[in-house]
């Protein structure tokens, strides 16, 4: 359903600039997948299995989390520069941008093991970066570690999502998870704002990207040949209207 509202959203708005993207980036993506892992349907089952721990608190009851259907799913070091830039725009509607992509960082608190880090880029038609993230990179959750993990995201989680993490998150205490987004997905939508705040009640940190986050995962995510990212002329605003969205909406 989001994918539909989404494919609607994107014929409404998309420019032609924004189209030019859009293909440009498609291009890649098709390149770059012949070299990525495809996921399999066993670890998916992983992350079900996974998420029935804890009991929902009420208003997280009426989502439902969604089939998982088959799915391919990119993983990564550092992504291409390109797909950044566009990704991880911080526009207020995301015409043209029917991917998500999940940068991670994982400190097991083990100083020998030092921080897991790479990226996930779903296509919204498959299983999603987020779940793809509990199954692959945290699928080895050994219950004496502590994990911080902290994502940075070009938009923040569906509603599906939101309930499957904050399931995660409240079966296991040893798991901390700080998001960080550079949009909100469909924000508009209901059952999207009670997602998040779902995750706030399973103590998921939630924020908006600033213009130093943006900074900071081109140099850490991004294969950016020692370049300096170039931050879009209305990145500080569109960051300030969409954190005063989320801040609206994790008051509610
Ligand atoms: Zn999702």
């Amino acid at each position: 359903m989001a994918d539909k509202s989404r494919a609607q959203m994107r014929k409404k708005v998309r420019s032609e600039k924004d189209a030019k993207e859009s293909t440009e980036v498609k291009n890649e993506a098709g390149s770059s997948k012949e070299n990525g892992d495809v996921q399999t349907a066993e670890s998916a089952s992983a992350a079900d299995a996974n998420a029935n721990g804890a009991a929902a608190k009420p208003n997280c009851e009426e989502l439902e989390p969604m089939e998982v259907p088959p799915f391919e799913t990119i993983t990564g070091d550092r992504m291409d520069p390109f797909a950044f830039r566009f990704q991880f725009k911080n526009v207020e509607y995301s015409s043209g941008r029917n991917k998500t992509f999940l940068c991670y960082l994982v400190d097991r608190g083990n100083m020998a093991d030092g921080l897991m880090r790479g990226y996930l880029e779903d296509e919204h038609a498959g299983t999603h970066a987020e779940e793809v993230f509990f199954t692959r990179c945290l699928g080895q959750n050994d219950p004496a570690l502590k994990y911080t993990v902290t994502w940075y995201m070009s938009s923040s989680p569906c509603a599906d999502c939101a309930v499957k993490i904050s399931e995660v998150l409240k079966a296991a205490s040893n798991v901390k998870l700080s998001v960080y987004a550079a949009r909100l997905f469909e924000w508009e939508e209901e059952e999207i704002q009670s997602g998040m705040r779902c995750l706030q009640a399973a103590g998921c940190k939630l924020r908006m990207m600033k213009p130093l986050d943006f900074s900071y995962t081109w140099d850490t995510f991004v294969d950016n040949d020692d370049q300096p990212l170039n931050l879009w002329d209305d990145c500080k605003e569109n960051y300030e209207f969409y954190q005063e969205k989320l801040a609206d909406i994790l008051q509610q």
